[in-house]
């Protein structure tokens, strides 16, 4: 049996470390000095890195792509971690890095486990005397990974950890077409950040910033580098992805808020491993990476069976379209219902204003109801349609009885968050008290019983005694978390993962009690929610240079629902290209305005969208998402004014494409949509191996809308499926008139 064999080096002062040199292994053996600086080289499969001590430190001097040579690390490379510390009586802050500040810093390798750790002891600052960092490397060859762990033990009496950037890393400018992906709602593929001065990303877990990881890639030139914080806790952290134009680079940071931050004594431990990898493809590349691990070890990874979500209903995986709007049951049922009818298919139905009270005020006081609510729940479920109520999962208003502070002060304050000096933390989104005063609303600790308690108990009346269908909880998935600092709530101080455990124990117990038929979903789609809701709704996906990388993490584990259609001179083309886009992206269609069927430039393209993806509706709840197809040559492009915030360009390409996979069953569909005035023909230029297609043959079948539009309104004699002969689905042709869509289903037949 072979024994492990140590190499420890210990680099001393400063004085003695230039002169020390680390020549492969030494216990035991010769220690050769030489004048130069100290290098450690550590190789995983095709990245080699390149670790150089700086006398006082070590700093990151190479990372190289040893089969395509190309060198990732910029000429300044940042450290390989950042802590801020805080002084516990002046709150005076200071920051430490990796490559200075040490007299002393150990580097202890195990060749046979590819394991390697760093230790940072010894800050030449006497007064940060008692902290210690300790960094781990395990190499996965096989990757061509190198999976980071990170620990500060704190001895100090006067300085607390505040803030610990790690990992974080820069890339070098990776050539023409060379592309960063970021976390910007459903994840962004930008081009030009290295040339740019400016942040992309976000506090994580938000709505804005779902996901834990980033990439720097050259497609063409088969390089680039996968940057993730594999965290199964969700916890608080900034993530950004910074273009560095003076340096060249472009930085890629996790930015942890200390769990207890501000206490003396207290270490920190990385929730999860910090990730680099090599990256051969493209942000849909990434998203593997990232998925591989999610699936693995995420607390937020649902159960899936044959069937896809087994703990949400199959109505609500099967729904292909929402409408939105509210009121009063008399003002909204009638519109709603004459939506439904109009697809023929069963709605969800988004109802907004069911409440007496006003919108964002006097929260969370939803009872009673306004008249006939009951009534026209009944009426709709019984017309096909699924009623979802509006209610806020985390607000309380301050003066929660008109201008008044009825129950805040003296029921919900000990349970709302509140900042170092104890002062609930509050926010305002423009609605007005009786008086004419902006409503301030407090935001509660989802740590705490009382709010648990509260939302569960409102959500359940909802159920029991109004049958509606679903509840929709505002904002869980879409507002960051509070670095709440209130010792009573018993949860860690600032950072930490407390926050989405709270919202999990909440959910937990509401899941448990509701009837199995009904559903929860909640606002905007970060990912730690994922197991305890069935919906995401997907409103603010209306960024230019969206790629659907949540979908190709998450497709199958969470129904997402519901872009905001908004109005506007462009409002046609807008909305073929959002619905376009939620059909590939495999959202549930709308939430539309129950007007928009009167739209004779988008209505019909619209319930197309939404009756292509109810035949298809298994791959979206059974299935995943699979690479979208490339057409070969340049494809237009169309730009409408997506009104998101003001006038709000998007430009997307004429043809939007998407595909879906069953494996087990050997199906995949692709989807290509036409949003333009103009017919497209051109040919796919795809990799059969992407899709499990590699030297197999397949039968395809397309599926399109019959060509006499305003035929009577049965779905089955609108559509037309015929077998087509293609030899080649790698060169397959592609023909789309204007403003249609088409799917081809395509099977294996080898029974592999
Ligand atoms: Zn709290």
């Amino acid at each position: 049996m072979q024994t492990q064999r140590n190499t420890h080096t210990r680099l001393l002062s400063a004085a003695l470390l230039v002169f020390a040199m680390w020549h492969g292994s030494f216990a035991g053996e010769s220690v050769v000095s030489a004048p130069v600086a100290m290098e450690i080289a550590i190789r995983a499969g095709d990245l080699r890195m390149v670790l150089e001590n700086t006398g006082q430190g070590l700093r990151l001097a190479g990372l190289t792509d040893l089969v395509t040579s190309q060198e990732l690390c910029p000429a300044e490379p940042a450290p390989l971690f950042s802590v801020v510390l805080r002084d516990v009586q002046t709150k005076d802050l200071l920051t430490i890095t990796a490559d200075t500040g040490w007299k002393q810093v150990d580097v202890a390798s195990s060749g046979v486990m590819g394991t390697h750790t760093l230790t940072f002891a010894a800050p030449t600052d006497d007064r940060l005397e008692g902290i210690r960092v300790e960094v781990t490397l395990e190499v996965e060859a096989g990757d061509s990974a190198l999976t980071w762990d990170l620990r500060i033990a704190n001895d100090n009496p006067r300085w607390a950890l505040w803030r610990i950037v790690f990992p974080q890393a820069a890339v070098r400018d990776l050539g023409e077409d060379a592309k960063v992906f970021a976390q910007v709602t459903s994840g962004v593929e930008l081009s030009g950040m290295w040339t740019k001065a400016g942040k992309r990303g976000g506090p994580y877990p938000g709505g804005w910033t779902c996901m834990q990881y980033m990439a720097a890639y050259n497609k063409a030139r088969r390089t680039g580098l996968y940057v993730g914080m594999h965290d199964p806790f969700g916890s608080t952290k900034d993530i950004f992805a910074e273009g560095q134009p003076a340096k060249e680079a472009v930085l890629f940071t996790f930015d942890h808020p200390a769990p207890d931050m501000g206490k003396p004594g207290v270490g920190f431990d990385l929730p999860g491993k910090a990730r680099w990898q090599l990256l051969r493809g493209d942000w849909f590349d990434a998203a593997q990476i990232y998925r591989a691990w999610a699936m693995q070890e995420a607390r937020w990874w649902p159960a899936l069976g044959p069937a896809g979500r087994e703990d949400t209903p199959k109505w609500m995986r099967e729904l292909p379209a929402w409408v939105m709007t509210g009121g009063a049951a008399s003002d909204c049922v009638p519109q709603v219902r004459k939506f439904a009818e109009a697809i023929g298919l069963p709605t969800g139905f988004h109802w907004y204003n069911w409440h007496q009270i006003p919108f964002d005020n006097d929260y969370p006081h939803y009872f009673p109801v306004k008249d006939g609510f009951a009534e026209g729940v009944a009426e709709l479920k019984t017309a096909g349609v699924y009623p979802m109520p509006y209610i806020n999962g985390r607000l309380w208003d301050t003066r929660d009885k008109g201008a008044e502070d009825w129950a805040f002060s003296r029921t919900a304050l000990p349970a709302a968050t509140k900042d170092e000096d104890g002062k609930p933390c509050t926010e305002s989104y423009g609605s007005k008290e009786t008086d004419g005063n902006s409503v301030t609303l407090a935001v509660m600790c989802p740590t705490t019983p009382l709010w648990q308690d509260r939302v569960s108990d409102i959500v359940l009346r909802l159920f029991s005694e109004y049958g509606v269908s679903g509840v929709y909880i505002d904002q869980i998935a879409a507002a960051q978390p509070r670095l709440c600092f209130d010792a009573s709530h018993g949860h860690e101080l600032g950072g930490g993962h407390w926050w989405t455990e709270g919202y999990w124990k909440m959910l937990d117990a509401i899941r448990a009690a509701k009837p199995a038929d009904r559903m929860l979903t909640t606002e905007c789609n970060a990912e730690p929610y994922i197991k305890w809701l069935d919906g995401y709704l997907t409103w603010h996906w209306q960024q230019q240079d969206m790629v659907p990388a949540f979908s190709a993490v998450y497709g199958g584990t969470i129904q997402m629902f519901g872009r905001a259609y908004r109005g506007g001179p462009t409002q046609d083309l807008a909305n073929r290209m959002k619905a376009a886009q939620q059909l590939v992206y495999g959202e549930q269609i709308g939430w539309f305005g129950p007007e928009v069927i009167e739209r004779a430039d988008c209505w019909p393209f619209l319930r197309d969208c939404i009756q292509l993806r109810w035949r298809l509706r298994e791959y979206f709840c059974r299935g995943h998402m699979a690479r979208p197809p490339r057409l070969a040559g340049p494809v237009s492009t169309v730009t409408a004014d997506w009104q998101w915030s003001g006038e709000w360009l998007v430009t997307t390409d004429a043809i939007l494409t998407g595909a879906w996979r069953i494996p087990q069953e050997n199906k995949l569909v692709l989807l290509f949509a036409n949003v333009s005035d103009d017919p497209y023909a051109g040919r796919l230029d795809l990799n059969p191996a992407d899709y499990g297609l590699a030297a197999t043959p397949v039968t395809v079948t397309a599926i399109q809308p019959n060509a006499g539009r305003g035929d009577p309104p049965l779905a089955d004699q609108r559509w037309i499926a015929r077998p087509l002969a293609i030899q080649a689905i790698d060169r397959a042709e592609v023909e789309l008139p204007p403003r249609n869509i088409l799917a081809w289903e395509v099977r294996r037949i080898d029974g592999n």
